[in-house]
């Protein structure tokens, strides 16, 4: 590996588990000192202590907009300056039937983390990074946002409203040097996803027939930290082997076999 983000301090929330985990862990073998920030003090901090001096923890619910001040300025006390930050914690609201059943429950939450978490980090960090000469704001969407279908309607509606949020900063904080990025993963094996039979979700969805990992998430997340990205910003892009694009060719497929031996409906 190289040192892409040598010099570079980055704010990684959600960064206890999952894909937060493997970006924090990837940021920090590029060069970068990183502040893992999340609401399971047992695991960030677990994560932080292997990833050795390059890596703190600062115990933060990023729905709490003093607690996300404290982490903004507790990686600028730490570390000196703050150039990156990854908006990723979030939670599913976890209804997948009908929304005619849904009661709705857990929308104040899921919209307090997801949404406002991700709005209220991005401006705490741009505040900063507009006096100190600019910086990389990436915001986890999700699949959900882009492609319509049925369940999670309140996690659906949150992360949709992260890409109009995020697009639309992106214009604001351009002046300052600020770059405004969102990545939408899509059926990444983490805590989140545990309940998925994953290998029937990418049958039915995902033309790509490979498994994305944390590490696809990753290695997008260190792009768009990077100064590789610095003419990027307002991209919403999906790390989804192509889930957003289209339906895999093999259920096309299935549907023409289907057709042709007269069994389709
Ligand atoms: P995960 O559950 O492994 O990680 C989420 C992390 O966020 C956990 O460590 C959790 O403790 C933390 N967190 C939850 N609420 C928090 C809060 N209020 N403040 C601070 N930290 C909090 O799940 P993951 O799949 O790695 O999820 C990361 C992001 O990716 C989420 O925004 C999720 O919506 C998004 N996403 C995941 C998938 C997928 O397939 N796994 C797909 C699309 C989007």
């Amino acid at each position: 590996m190289g040192q892409e983000l040598s010099g570079k301090v980055a704010i990684v929330t959600g960064g206890a588990s999952g894909i937060g985990r493997a970006t924090a862990e990837l940021f920090a073998e590029e060069g970068a000192h990183v502040v893992i920030a999340d609401v399971d003090a047992a695991r960030g901090e677990d994560v932080a202590a292997k990833l050795g001096a390059a890596a703190a923890f600062k115990r933060t619910d990023v729905a709490n907009a003093e607690e996300v001040q404290e982490l903004v300025d507790f990686a600028v006390a730490r570390f000196g300056a703050l150039h990156v930050v990854f908006n990723n914690a979030g939670i599913s609201d976890g209804v997948f039937g009908s929304f005619l059943d849904d009661d709705l429950k857990n929308f104040q939450r899921v919209i307090a983390v997801n949404l406002f978490g991700v709005m209220v980090g991005s401006q705490r960090a741009a505040r900063h990074m507009a006096k100190s000469g600019g910086g990389s704001i990436i915001n986890t969407t999700s699949t959900a946002a882009i492609k319509p279908g049925r369940g999670v309607m309140t996690y659906r509606a949150a992360k949709a409203a992260v890409i109009q949020f995020s697009r639309s900063l992106a214009i604001d904080l351009a002046e300052h040097g600020i770059r405004v990025n969102c990545i939408a993963p899509g059926h990444i094996p983490t805590a989140m996803t545990t309940s998925y039979d994953m290998a029937r979700v990418i049958r039915l969805n995902q033309p790509l027939p490979r498994q994305g990992m944390p590490i696809d998430v990753a290695n997008a997340a260190l792009y768009l930290a990077s100064d590789r990205s610095a003419q990027v910003t307002g991209l919403v892009l999906p790390v989804d082997g192509g889930t957003t694009v289209g339906s895999p060719a093999s259920l096309l497929n299935e549907v023409m076999a289907a057709r042709a031996k007269g069994t389709a409906k």
